[in-house]
């Protein structure tokens, strides 16, 4: 059965969370955590995850987590108030939980933010009352000079919701699988591959090697009618 992760946005239909001057113009902390949420949904469910995104006041999110018997549960915000860096809460005394948050600061570290806060406890509201393991994660700091260059653009929020994507795909050893896939050009004259699935075609491919890659797939998803042609 495909795991149940929750992706908590942070201050979204709540209130607004912290709001940030960048050069005049006043961003606010919901808006950053909506892309990097985003992203990390649509990574989750690119990996077979089984997603429910939480929202509202603090015992609406804990409610929807739990009715939804999620699996994980990650909260993203960004952080304000002087300083710099990523920082990942959580409580209890759960192993895995620890091991969430520790994956889900490493992964934010890498090539994303310099400065590591570390994993840090507290007994936020979201995370004592889920009933799995659960981490809040404050991406870097909407007021830092250096951390906003890193979440300034939407391509670099989504970066962030890859980050925590492929966290929970170690989390669960899974193979991590970078978003898009290459589009081959076949030149006019040149015969190509194309990779069905149960009479869908799932691909069309110039290369060799891509085809192999997308039948492994197939085959590891039990997929039992898979056809190719070169034509
Ligand atoms: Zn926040």
């Amino acid at each position: 059965m495909a795991k149940k992760v929750v992706v908590d946005f942070g201050h979204y239909k709540c209130d607004s969370g912290a709001v940030y001057n960048w050069n005049g113009k006043q961003i606010r902390e919901v808006d950053l955590v909506i892309d990097m949420g985003n992203a990390m949904v649509e990574g989750l469910k690119r990996h077979g995850f089984e997603v429910l995104v939480t929202y509202g006041s603090l015992a609406n999110r804990v409610s929807m987590a739990n009715n939804f018997k999620a699996d994980l549960f990650i909260s993203i915000h960004t952080n304000a108030g002087g300083g710099d860096g990523c920082e990942v809460y959580w409580t209890g005394s759960n192993k895995n939980t620890e091991k969430l948050a520790k994956l889900c600061l490493e992964n934010i570290l890498e090539d994303k933010l310099n400065n590591s806060r570390g994993v840090k406890k507290s007994a936020f509201y979201v995370l004592k009352y889920t009933n799995m393991p659960a981490c809040l994660v404050e991406t870097g700091f909407g007021d830092n000079v250096e951390d906003r260059k890193a979440i300034d653009t939407l391509k670099e929020r989504e970066a962030f919701g890859e980050a925590l994507t492929e966290a929970v795909c170690e989390y669960y050893n899974i193979k991590y699988k970078v978003e898009s896939k290459p589009v081959e050009q076949p030149t006019a004259n040149s015969k190509i591959f194309r990779v069905k699935d149960n009479g869908k075609q799932i691909g069309a491919y110039s290369r060799e090697e891509s085809v192999i890659s997308e039948v492994t797939k197939l085959i590891k998803a039990k997929k039992s009618k898979i056809e190719i042609t070169y034509s």
